[in-house]
């Protein structure tokens, strides 16, 4: 069994007005109040219009809360983006960074979120870093060296198991309902983890959590959660039904 601490983070991309997304944080806040014995970190990454009426709606129950990105640069002439220290002061503890849209939308490179994780880690928040192939890799084979690759170019120095948390995500999963096997999950934690072991150390890397995104559900999460190589889920679609993204965070129990 893993010592690693399961992390259950919600993703709610561009979703939630501020009513919306205060009686979603307090449903989940109330969940957790009762179910605190759970072996898991609860997180939730909303919209930064609703990061600081999410810190006020989940305050003093155990429950997280992320931003969705960070620009890597700590102040400045950046009209429209976030500092990492922002998002710290608002009472953010986690930051995504590269995540696939991102990396899509906005044509982030491995380099650019690298500088992100750094940015993120300078002001003291956890970084999830996210990585994944699409299908056209996969379809071409090319699924491990892709993942090796962002792995490699996105962890800045300073990189450990306390300030940076990775999501495989692969991106063919992603708001598709389409999701891993379990046996391409594990395959794809485990060449992470080795990757982790060779550029940190052993220590590090089996201290450092990985966790699988991409249709993570209430009917897939136990048996994804219960991989060797799995340490949680970075959840989107399911993370906007109060019962369904803590039905993923009970998936955690026994494992
Ligand atoms: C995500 O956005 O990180 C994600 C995994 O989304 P979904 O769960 O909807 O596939």
């Amino acid at each position: 069994m893993s010592t690693r601490r399961k992390l259950i983070a919600g993703n709610w991309k561009m979703n939630m007005l501020r009513a919306d997304g205060i009686v979603l944080a307090e449903a989940v806040a109330a969940r957790r109040r009762v179910e605190n014995w759970l072996p898991c970190d609860v997180l939730i990454c909303p919209p930064s219009t609703l990061i600081a009426p999410v810190v006020a709606a989940v305050a003093g129950n155990d429950v997280a809360v992320g931003g969705q990105d960070c620009h890597a640069k700590v102040s400045g002439a950046h009209t429209g983006d976030t500092a990492a220290a922002m998002l710290k002061d608002a009472g953010c503890s986690y930051v995504i960074v590269g995540h696939s849209e991102r990396r899509t939308d906005h044509a982030e490179t491995d380099a650019m979120v690298k500088a992100k994780a750094a940015a993120a880690h300078a002001a003291g928040l956890v970084a999830i870093i996210c990585i994944g192939e699409t299908l056209a890799e996969r379809d071409a084979g090319k699924t491990i060296d892709v993942n090796r690759t962002q792995l490699q170019g996105s962890l800045p120095e300073g990189t450990n198991a306390n300030n940076t948390v990775i999501a495989y995500e692969p991106v063919w999963a992603i708001g598709t309902g389409r999701v891993a096997t379990p046996e391409q999950a594990q395959e794809v934690h485990a060449v992470i983890r080795a990757e982790l072991e060779a550029r940190l150390g052993a220590d590090e890397a089996n201290k450092m959590r990985i966790l699988y995104g991409g249709s993570m559900k209430p009917d897939n999460a136990k048996i994804l959660l219960a991989l060797p190589d799995v340490d949680g889920g970075l959840i989107g679609g399911a993370s906007l039904k109060a019962d369904d993204f803590w039905a993923i965070a009970r998936a955690c129990e026994d494992e």
